[in-house]
């Protein structure tokens, strides 16, 4: 039995301050995402939009039942927990995610940039995003090769209901984290260059790099939101 609670102190203790954590909770439950919340945690993020569907609609239940039983107001958010989606973002669930989340970290094209943009215009939102860079340059992964990230933030800059907040990557699968270090390292530099284009409609804001084995290595190269699931939670029970 992992604790949860025991394991966001020791993280949170040592983080740096201005970094921000996300809990990386893909395949969790809503007992064990809220015993990271009461540990500290404050923003989720989930892969599946299914799963996080389930999960988000359980919470609120636990939420309003432990309001029920405290005579507590039931329109106050009390978990007050930001959700990032951090999974691969295909068109036939845009709909869910704009719902759904508050942040969206993996956009990577104009074609998928469109069409949130344009479901946030329905529903009068604007959702901040982050765009997914493929700093290992990899064929069979998602997001944007480095080359191509500044084209991509003019390109979606002009759509006025998504917000550029920062830039996310995840790098080559290392077993060795120091190995990350030269994608950590360039996909800095994109965002510094980026960030001093002053384009409107984008705010370099976060650089969200780094997972439970590389966040230190990300942070010395300038992370300053990192993405930690299995250090929290213990190992995966699925994928
Ligand atoms: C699962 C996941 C993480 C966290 O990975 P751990 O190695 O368990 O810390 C971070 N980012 C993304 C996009 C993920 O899917």
């Amino acid at each position: 039995m992992e604790n949860i609670g025991k394991n966001v102190e020791k993280i949170l203790n040592k983080l740096p301050e201005g970094i921000e954590l996300v809990g990386a909770a893909k395949t969790k439950t809503a007992e064990e995402i809220l015993e990271a919340v009461k540990a500290g945690v404050k923003i989720i993020g989930e892969n599946y939009v299914q799963e996080s569907e389930r999960v988000i609609e359980q919470i609120e239940k636990i939420r309003l039942q432990r309001a029920v039983e405290n005579n507590l107001p039931v329109n106050k958010n009390e978990y007050a927990i930001k959700w990032h989606f951090i999974g691969h973002l295909q068109k036939n669930k845009v709909k869910k995610v704009v719902k759904l989340f508050d942040t969206i970290e993996t956009v990577d094209s104009l074609k998928i940039a469109g069409e949130v943009n344009k479901e946030c215009e329905k529903t009068k939102k604007v959702m901040p995003i982050l765009l997914e860079v493929n700093s290992g340059r990899e064929k069979h992964k998602f997001g944007v090769f480095p080359e191509n990230v500044e084209n991509l933030v003019r390109e979606i800059s002009l759509f006025s209901n998504l917000k550029i907040v920062g830039l996310m990557t995840m790098g080559p699968w290392e077993e060795n984290a120091e190995l990350l270090r030269p994608y950590f390292r360039e996909t800095r530099k994109i965002f510094e260059k980026i960030n001093l284009l002053n384009l409107s409609n984008v705010q370099m804001k976060y650089l969200s790099m780094g997972m439970s084995n590389s966040y230190r290595v990300a942070i010395e190269e300038g992370a300053n939101m990192i993405r930690v699931g299995s250090k929290i939670f213990g190992e995966r029970r699925y994928q």
